[in-house]
């Protein structure tokens, strides 16, 4: 089942050009209501419940709601991101609540260079087939 917006959590992305939601969702299908200032799914069932938004959402406003028949309706799955890991939790029917915390990185955040030690870009093999880094360059 598709993602939905909590609106009372939804804070328009305080009005930035595009909010987080709409950056992120590989379908383009979340939009924000520039009156309401919230953001919604504008084609539900082209959602591929990819739970991108959801992670994303500052607010965790978002949620996706499993299919009744393997996630009983009145749970509720929400993520919070760290800069190193994500918390999620999980809300049962019966009340319980669970949380489960995963690393998502192994490096210190912005410490990655992905173009340390690779060449400068030669533009002259620019339609050269192969990688820059790969051997058919060096040919
Ligand atoms: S990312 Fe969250 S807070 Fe931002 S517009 Fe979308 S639903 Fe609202
Ligand atoms: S769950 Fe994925 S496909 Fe669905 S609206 Fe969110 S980002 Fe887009």
């Amino acid at each position: 089942m598709p993602s939905f917006v909590i609106t009372e959590k939804c804070d328009g992305c305080k009005a930035q050009d595009k909010t987080a939601c709409q950056y992120i969702c590989p379908h383009d299908l979340m939009t924000l209501n520039r009156e309401t200032m919230k953001a919604y799914n504008q084609e539900p069932e082209q959602c591929w419940e990819c739970f991108n938004c959801v992670k994303i959402c500052p607010q965790q406003a978002i949620e996706v709601r499993g299919y009744s028949d393997f996630v009983p309706l009145g749970s509720s799955t929400i993520p919070l991101r760290g800069t190193d890991s994500i918390m999620w939790t999980i809300r049962f029917r019966n009340g319980i609540l669970k949380r489960f915390k995963f690393p998502i990185r192994t490096t210190v955040e912005g410490s990655v260079e992905p173009y340390a030690g690779k060449p400068e870009p030669d533009f002259a093999t620019l339609k050269q087939p192969g990688l820059f880094t790969g051997a058919a360059r060096k040919e």
